[in-house]
């Protein structure tokens, strides 16, 4: 079964177009505090060498955007940035001086309209994009109230609110992120607005929680909405490493067939009938292949009997027996080696037909 994406409105940021047939783009957060230029340098490049394709920057007072412009002439982003002001309007307007494509706003926190209508000037100017970010934690009074406290509902119509605003305002290229403190919430909100606009959404699930747990709660809430067709631009939010956002989102994409990122390593969870350590196989593995791009399907099992048969879909694959290991490729045996030089050869196989 194809998904079937819904057809949103194509925008630009700087080199990349989000939405309409475009694929669904990977982006995620810089950790590091921005006046550690060197540590963002490194984490920048860390990013950008995972595959992520939009990398977005806390901006949380002037002197941010200083630095902003110190990183920008480092010229190491080759992929469109954006700046995180979330309520000052001037460093938005700084931020687009220096030179960023894309600016995240939150229109709950900014103040009056016309300080939204001043940086939507300011990003026509430069030919940025916005993203509005509309966040259950941070909205404005009067929505709520008059949601009769729904913070769903509230969302919606505060969501919808900017969007006329912008419109108003002939601005066009913007993204729109919807959250909720709660998944089933936030999924909520996706669909409605879906339903409501053909802007590109910008979907993620915030505050996830830590690698494992965040990115099972991301999974859920993402994985339901991309399913649906719905989702232009992916951010898993995992309070750890960068790169692990960036891994997780692949992950999830690939495992819909929405995006493919690097070999698809398969593997049994292993049982009574293994005799060997698999989880170390499959490390082994996972990192002999790591960085590597194509279309391939590696399967690592846990036993003869069963493995070849179990991922006979998979490229190539290696079972382990008590005393020997079979590699197999399309689910027929080719070879069977000796444990102790099973991976050596299983890498020398590895090698002839993947890299
Ligand atoms: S492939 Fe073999 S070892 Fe792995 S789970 Fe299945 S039966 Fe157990």
């Amino acid at each position: 079964m194809e998904i079937k994406r819904k057809k949103t409105r194509e925008i630009n940021l700087g080199k990349i177009k989000i939405g309409g047939s475009n694929p669904i783009t990977v982006q995620s957060m810089i950790k590091n505090r921005i006046e550690n230029i060197a540590a963002v340098r490194n984490e920048a490049i860390a990013l950008q060498e995972c595959g992520c394709e939009i990398i977005r920057l806390a901006i949380p007072d002037i002197e941010s955007v200083k630095h902003l412009k110190d990183l920008l002439s480092l010229k190491i982003f080759k992929v469109p940035v954006v700046a995180d002001i979330q309520f000052d309007p001037d460093l938005a307007i700084e931020s687009l001086n220096a030179g960023i494509e894309c600016i995240r706003i939150n229109p709950g926190n900014i103040g009056s309209e016309q300080k939204i209508i001043n940086i939507i000037r300011e990003a026509k100017k430069h030919d940025a994009a916005i993203r509005i970010g509309v966040n259950s934690g941070s909205l404005n009074k009067k929505f709520l109230k008059n949601s009769g406290g729904s913070a769903l509902e509230a969302i919606v119509n505060s969501t919808l609110h900017s969007v006329r605003l912008f419109e108003n305002n002939k601005f066009y290229n913007f993204k729109i992120s919807a959250k909720a403190s709660s998944v089933m919430d936030t999924i909520s909100a996706y669909r409605i607005l879906s339903s409501k606009i053909n802007y590109p959404l910008h979907i993620g699930v915030t505050e996830a929680g830590p690698a494992f747990t965040g990115a099972i709660k991301s999974s859920v809430g993402m994985g339901i909405l991309l399913s649906m067709g719905i989702g232009d631009t992916v951010r898993v939010s995992l309070t750890d490493d960068s790169t692990l956002e960036v891994k997780a989102a692949y992950a999830i994409l690939s495992s819909l067939g929405l995006r493919k990122y690097g070999v698809d390593i398969i593997s049994c969870p292993a049982c009574g009938r293994t005799s060997t350590d698999l989880k170390s196989a499959v490390e082994e593995i996972g990192n002999f292949t790591a960085g590597l791009s194509g279309n391939f399907k590696i399967a690592v099992m846990g036993c003869i009997v069963n493995g070849p048969g179990e991922a006979k879909d998979a490229d190539i694959g290696i079972a382990y027996g008590k005393k020997k290991a079979a590699i197999f490729i399309k689910g027929k045996v080719v070879k069977r080696i000796e444990i102790e030089k099973a991976l050596e050869e299983f890498k020398k196989e590895l090698n002839n037909i993947i890299i």
